[in-house]
């Protein structure tokens, strides 16, 4: 997607010579020109298929060619301008209105995120951001290193496939009669048995289904012993795409649904999340003796939980959004390297 099309330009229009560009998307584009290298294949000459998520309707000049106050809204927030560059580091602020204090969060991307009221400003909060700072620079080594160790998964022959907790090798087969995704604990290997015709987005699919489908036996079968280890059974369970959640119970319907994408993780995490779930069949709240019971089944529950807390970003791949997500358009990058 180049900058042109993004802004509405015709091929002979540049933005000095442009008069359907208000002042706002003027400032964005220079911000944007500042970015090219951090989103690849996002430039001026170089056009892109990709579908970016600069086309936000809220710059699209479309949307806002003649509004009146556009000039006195600032696009980035000041606290984040000035907190990226006390930090040297892209910032996103989000003002919620009834927010009491700061909450700092350090996004895998690589952006810090931070969540405040309207009447939060850098003078009167720079004391708390210089005492989470060792902690902010933490975080970017460690989001940086993780980065490196999972570049994003393009289901290429030799690839490390996040499974179980561990990395297989991805490899492809090709045959005109049988199709199959085969996953191999002796050698850890996952292999794609593919038609030749098949394009990559056929492929992808095809793999996606498989994995659902191991998932699905995998936890099914923790499920059941679970069940009986704890005395507790669900009528019904499902193995969903869920966005946000690890498990949800329902302890009238006595139903458990589970993300099918724990399969990523250790099997002690997807016994982590189907304790929990199973526990709530008893205990509908997560107060003291909620805890209690799920510590009872499984000591260490805190220690993977937080493990999967700071690894969910591992199953990207078995979903829709882009892996490594780029930044928020309203994230102030700082001009300096960082
Ligand atoms: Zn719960």
């Amino acid at each position: 997607m180049s900058l042109k099309k993004i802004f509405g330009l015709s091929p002979l229009e540049t933005l000095e010579n442009s008069k359907n560009i208000t002042k706002k998307a003027k400032t964005l584009w220079e911000e944007l020109k500042k970015r090219e290298g951090l989103f690849p294949g996002f430039s001026d000459e170089a056009p892109d298929k990709t579908p970016s998520k600069l086309q936000d309707p809220k710059i699209s000049p479309k949307s806002s060619p003649t509004a009146p106050n556009i000039e006195e809204t600032p696009l980035f927030d000041p606290l984040a301008v000035e907190v990226a560059k006390k930090l040297s580091l892209p910032v996103l602020v989000k003002r919620i209105p009834r927010k009491r204090g700061m909450t700092f969060s350090f996004q895998p991307s690589g952006y810090l995120k931070i969540l405040c009221n309207n009447s939060v400003d850098f003078a009167a909060s720079s004391n708390e951001i210089l005492k989470v700072q060792p902690w902010i620079l933490k975080q970017q080594k460690f989001w940086l290193e993780q980065k490196e160790l999972f570049p994003p998964i393009l289901w290429d022959e030799g690839e490390q496939i996040p499974f179980m907790g561990s990395t297989y090798t991805f490899k492809i087969m090709e045959s005109k009669n049988i199709q199959y995704l085969k996953f191999s604990d002796a050698n850890h290997t996952i292999t794609l048995c593919k038609k030749p015709s098949w394009t990559k987005a056929k492929q992808i699919k095809f793999i996606k289904s498989k994995f659902k489908e191991k998932a699905s036996n995998q936890l099914k079968e923790r499920l059941q012993y679970w069940s009986s280890e704890m005395q507790l059974y669900p009528d019904q369970v499902y193995f969903k795409d869920l966005k946000a959640t690890w498990g949800l119970c329902s302890k009238s319907k006595k139903t458990i649904s589970l993300n099918w994408k724990l399969i990523v993780f250790e099997q002690e995490i997807q016994d982590g999340v189907i304790i929990h779930e199973l526990s709530h069949l008893k205990h509908a709240h997560h107060q003291k003796s909620f805890w209690d019971h799920v510590l009872k089944y499984q000591p260490d529950h805190n220690k993977w939980r937080k493990s999967l807390k700071n690894r969910a970003f591992l199953c990207d791949f078995l979903s829709n959004k882009p892996q490594w997500d780029n930044f928020p358009v309203d994230c102030y990058i700082p001009p300096v390297s960082y």
